[in-house]
């Protein structure tokens, strides 16, 4: 049985110009589990990405897994010690302009905006 969390993104005001949203999100559980759960994103122009929690784990933009305050050029600038097995368990709307997520490793500060998602998939793509 997948699981399947559905968001709908209810679009009154917004108050800048937003040609891109997403307007479903759902949250997939692969049956044959081999790397964890992908989120499945319906965009506003129809487009459809699909990102492994994985991937998104490891793009998290906080503060914590860029390590940005690290001054050594060569510190790593990226999540470690992520299990390859890291699932979304939850997200939710940040404003009107990102989303957040809740891994299963208990991590859940980093705030991806629509840009930022949209671009994982088109770079993926060699779009
Ligand atoms: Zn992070």
């Amino acid at each position: 049985m997948p699981i399947i969390l559905t968001g709908h993104f209810d679009i009154k005001v917004l108050p800048y110009s937003m040609p891109l949203f997403p307007e479903t999100i759902e949250i997939r559980l692969p049956k044959t589990k081999i790397a964890g759960n992908v989120a499945e994103i319906t965009w506003s122009d129809q487009k459809k990405t699909v990102h492994s929690s994985y991937q998104l784990r490891m793009v998290c933009p906080c503060a914590k897994c860029r390590n940005t305050h690290n001054p050594d050029p060569n510190a790593v600038r990226g999540p470690i010690g992520v299990p390859p097995f890291v699932e979304i368990e939850a997200f939710d709307w940040v404003g009107n302009y990102a989303l957040n997520f809740m891994f299963s490793d208990g991590h859940n500060s980093g705030i991806y905006t629509y840009k930022h998602v949209r671009e994982l998939d088109e770079s993926a793509n060699g779009v």
